[in-house]
C-alpha cells in the first residue's frame, strides 16, 4: 500500500473514531476516568470529620476491609494507603528476597515492577497473549522449561544463576488473565504467585474474583480506579498468618502496648487513613451500579465502533466477567503507524483517550532486567488506545 492511500485511510479512522466517541459520550465529561459520587460519599465523610476520626484511628478502615472482604470473597483484607504500598508488601510476606526474580509482564503500570524493585529483587519481564493483555501461560511455560533449573526445590534462572521466586501477572484494565493456567504454571515452577489485580475490582474468572487466586493480591482505590478511596489500596489474603503480618508491617510494627512504643520490625506507615476509608465505604455500596453502568457503555461503543473498519472493540473472554475499567480499541496493523497520529488528534478536539504504558522492557531503568521474546507486547504497544471510561457516562 503506498503512503499516501494510507495517510487518506488514518485521517478517514482518526475522524471516525472521534465521531464514534463523541456520539455515545455526548455532553458528558471526556476525561479518561472519573470518579463519581452518587451516595453516602459526603455522610460517611462528614461522619469522620463530625467525630475527629481522620487519621489512624477510627471505624471505617475495618468495615472497609470487612466489606471487601465479602465483595471478593477473600478471607482476610489489609487496607494499604496506595495500591503501590499494598504491592511492597505482597513482595515482603510473599518472602521475595533481594536478588530474587519475579516474572512479570512487560506491559503493565510501572508501579507492578517498582514494588519488585522495593525489596531489592529484579522483574523479569515477559510476553503477554494477544486476547486478554495478560501473561500468555502457554509461551511462558515453554519459556521457562528453556531457562529454568531447579536446585533444592527453587527455581533457578540458569542464565543469570538468580532464582525466580514469584509469578506477577496483572489483569490489564480490569480484563481477568488466563489465571488459572498461570497457577498452574506457578505451582509446576514453585513460583509464588502475586497478583496485581489494581484495576480488576469486580472482575472475576470462572466466578472467582480476581486478586483472590494468588497467595496474595492487591487492588487500588486510586482516583481513576472503578472505585476511589482518594488514595489507597488493599491487600487479599486467604492466609490469616499473612495478614497479620501485612497489618503489623504497614503500622510501624508496633506492639500493641497501652503506652509503650515498642517496634520490632524495621516496618512502614501505609495504612489508610479512616477519612480514605470513609470515602470507600460509600463508593463500594455503589459498584453494582458502577459495573452496570460501565457495561451499558460498552454496549453503546460496541454498536458506535461496530461499523468502522480498521478498528476493534476489546470485550471480555467467555468464561471471565471483567469490570471494563477501561473500555480499549485495538488498532488493525495497518494502521499501527499512525497510532500516536490518531491518539494527538483526539486529544485536540478535547477527546480524552491514551495509549497503553510504554512497555517497562523499553523504560531505561529497566534495562538491566531480564526479557523473553516481546512480540506480542511490542505489536500491542502500538495498537492499543483507551478510551473514555467513567462509569458516569452511561
Ligand atoms: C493503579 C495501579 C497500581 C498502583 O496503585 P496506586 O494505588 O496508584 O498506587 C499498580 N498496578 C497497576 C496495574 C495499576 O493500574
Amino acid at each position: 500500500m503506498n503512503s499516501a492511500y494510507n495517510q487518506i485511510k488514518n485521517e478517514g479512522v482518526t475522524a471516525d473514531i472521534i465521531r464514534a466517541i463523541q456520539n455515545v459520550i455526548g455532553t458528558n465529561s471526556a476525561n479518561l476516568h472519573e470518579p463519581v459520587f452518587i451516595g453516602n460519599e459526603w455522610k460517611y465523610v462528614k461522619d469522620c470529620l463530625d467525630k475527629g476520626m481522620v487519621s489512624s484511628i477510627g471505624e471505617y478502615v475495618e468495615k472497609f476491609e470487612r466489606k471487601i472482604e465479602t465483595y471478593t470473597g477473600s478471607k482476610n483484607a489489609v487496607a494499604f494507603v496506595n495500591g503501590t504500598s499494598a504491592l511492597h508488601i505482597a513482595m515482603v510476606v510473599a518472602g521475595v528476597k533481594p536478588g530474587d526474580e519475579v516474572i512479570m509482564s512487560s506491559l503493565t503500570f510501572v508501579a507492578t515492577a517498582n514494588a519488585v524493585s522495593y525489596v531489592g529483587a529484579v522483574p523479569h519481564f515477559v510476553d503477554v497473549c494477544q486476547k486478554d493483555f495478560g501473561i500468555d501461560a502457554r509461551s511462558l511455560r515453554e519459556y521457562l522449561a528453556e531457562i529454568a533449573i531447579f536446585k533444592d526445590g527453587n527455581c533457578i534462572n540458569q542464565k543469570t544463576g538468580r532464582a525466580i521466586k514469584a509469578l506477577l501477572p496483572t489483569h490489564v484494565f480490569g480484563h481477568p488473565c488466563k489465571i488459572d493456567s498461570l497457577s498452574d504454571i506457578a505451582a509446576e515452577f514453585h513460583l509464588t504467585l502475586i497478583e496485581d489485580a489494581a484495576e480488576s475490582l469486580g472482575s472475576f474468572y470462572a466466578k472467582k474474583h480476581t486478586g483472590t487466586f494468588g497467595k496474595v493480591g492487591i487492588i487500588s482505590f486510586n482516583g481513576n480506579k472503578t472505585i476511589t478511596t482518594g488514595g489507597g489500596g488493599i491487600m487479599l489474603t486467604e492466609c490469616s498468618k499473612i495478614a497479620e503480618h501485612a497489618r503489623h508491617l504497614s503500622t510501624t510494627a508496633k506492639q500493641p502496648h497501652r503506652y509503650k512504643y515498642f517496634h520490632n520490625e524495621i516496618a512502614y506507615n501505609y495504612r489508610m487513613p479512616n477519612l480514605n476509608a470513609a470515602l470507600g465505604c460509600a463508593q463500594i455500596e455503589n459498584l453494582p451500579f458502577f459495573l452496570q453502568s460501565k457495561r451499558k457503555l460498552l454496549n453503546l461503543y460496541a454498536i458506535a465502533f461496530g461499523q468502522i473498519e480498521g478498528v476493534e472493540l476489546f470485550q471480555e473472554p467467555k468464561h471471565c466477567q471483567s469490570n471494563y475499567w477501561l473500555q480499549t480499541l485495538i488498532l488493525d496493523e495497518d494502521l499501527m503507524v499512525y497510532h500516536e497520529d490518531i491518539i494527538a488528534s483526539c486529544l485536540d478536539v478535547g477527546v480524552n483517550v491514551r495509549p497503553v504504558w510504554t512497555p517497562l522492557h523499553l523504560l531505561p531503568i529497566f534495562s538491566n532486567s531480564p526479557a523473553s521474546p516481546m512480540t506480542i507486547t511490542n505489536n500491542l504497544a502500538k495498537r492499543l488506545i483507551n478510551i473514555p471510561s467513567s462509569a458516569g457516562i452511561a
